[in-house]
């Protein structure tokens, strides 16, 4: 397990004011880190992972047997921070029947005709499993913001400008939203994924060096990162202003793959440990039948 102190380093206190820049996307997060070195960081960074993974696998099935609960793991980042790959490495060693990955693209006209949060509500997870939005309703203040134009019908009515406002009220709208969910059983887990601007750089560099990875690549991540900087003041008003106690927000170094998915993997199995979870009590009317079952099949 990585220490407390060290996934509070990571995480947005709700309410503080909150600097996107005092958060390192490299590997240096404390004076700690720097005097432990690189190399040994990253061999304990796989330590934690593997471990991580062991214990995600019991604690999903846990999950899905008390059925109660419900987690929802919300990913954000610039394009190349890393989301696919975390998902493929932190989710592999669990049962697929508990896990739904939805990514969400530029709405649809008919998903712009409703209100921003009802594509992403029908795709919630149910009791007893894990749910991974793959991008999410955080788009509608952070893409949508940098590029107004993409509200479409969505716009604000005529007396009320598209100023801060209107994004405070998206603000509050989403903390009410997840709100409702964690009082309602579902565990709201979310990262941003924190990867650095040459970074990206070097991992678009080889998306374009390397034929298998040309898909990965569009000419509009190209246009985006002309924005990077309107993202990042986007980033950081959503985070501070949406990061609650209910809710916080990770910010997650992705410059190196390690430290990412080691961080994300131990804070989601930190996080389904603490529900105190059971397997499910059997009455003692059942276990009469359980044992009649036993005796009838150790007969035949
Ligand atoms: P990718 O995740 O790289 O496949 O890209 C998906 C694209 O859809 C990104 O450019 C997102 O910014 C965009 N997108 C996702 N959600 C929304 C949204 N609510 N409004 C507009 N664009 C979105
Ligand atoms: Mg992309």
């Amino acid at each position: 397990m990585i220490r407390r102190d060290i996934i509070d380093l990571l995480t947005v206190t709700p309410g503080k004011k909150f600097k996107l820049k005092d958060q390192n996307p490299g590997w240096k997060q404390s004076e700690e880190f720097a005097d432990f070195g690189k190399e040994a960081l990253k061999e304990k960074a796989k330590e934690v992972l593997e471990k991580n993974l062991e214990d995600l696998a019991g604690a999903q099935d846990l999950l899905y047997a008390d059925g109660r609960y419900s987690v929802l793991i919300v990913l954000q980042a610039m394009d190349a921070a890393g989301k696919d790959g975390t998902i493929k490495h932190v989710m592999s060693g669990v049962n697929p029947q508990g896990c739904q990955v939805f990514s969400f693209k530029k709405p649809s006209t008919e998903e712009l005709q409703h209100n921003f949060l009802w594509r992403y509500s029908k795709c919630l997870p149910e009791r007893g499993r894990i749910g991974i939005f793959n991008r999410s309703y955080y788009e509608d203040v952070l893409v949508v913001k940098v590029h107004p134009e993409l509200l479409g019908r969505q716009l604000p009515r005529e007396k009320e400008k598209l100023g801060k406002k209107f994004w405070a009220k998206r603000y509050e709208d989403i903390n009410a939203f997840e709100r409702h969910l964690t009082r309602n059983g579902t565990v709201v887990l979310k990262f941003f994924l924190n990867v650095s601007k040459e970074e990206q750089k070097a991992r678009f560099v080889e998306r374009l060096s390397r034929p298998e990875k040309y898909w990965k690549f569009s000419t509009s991540d190209l246009t985006e990162r002309g924005f990077w900087n309107d993202y990042m003041a986007a980033y950081e008003d959503a985070l501070a202003a949406t990061s609650t106690k209910w809710a916080p927000w990770h910010v997650v170094p992705a410059d190196y793959k390690w430290i990412t998915r080691a961080v994300v993997a131990d804070i989601i199995t930190t996080a389904i440990h603490g529900l105190e979870l059971r397997y499910p009590q059997v009455s003692e009317e059942q276990q009469k039948l359980l044992e009649e079952a036993r005796i009838k099949l150790a007969a035949e």
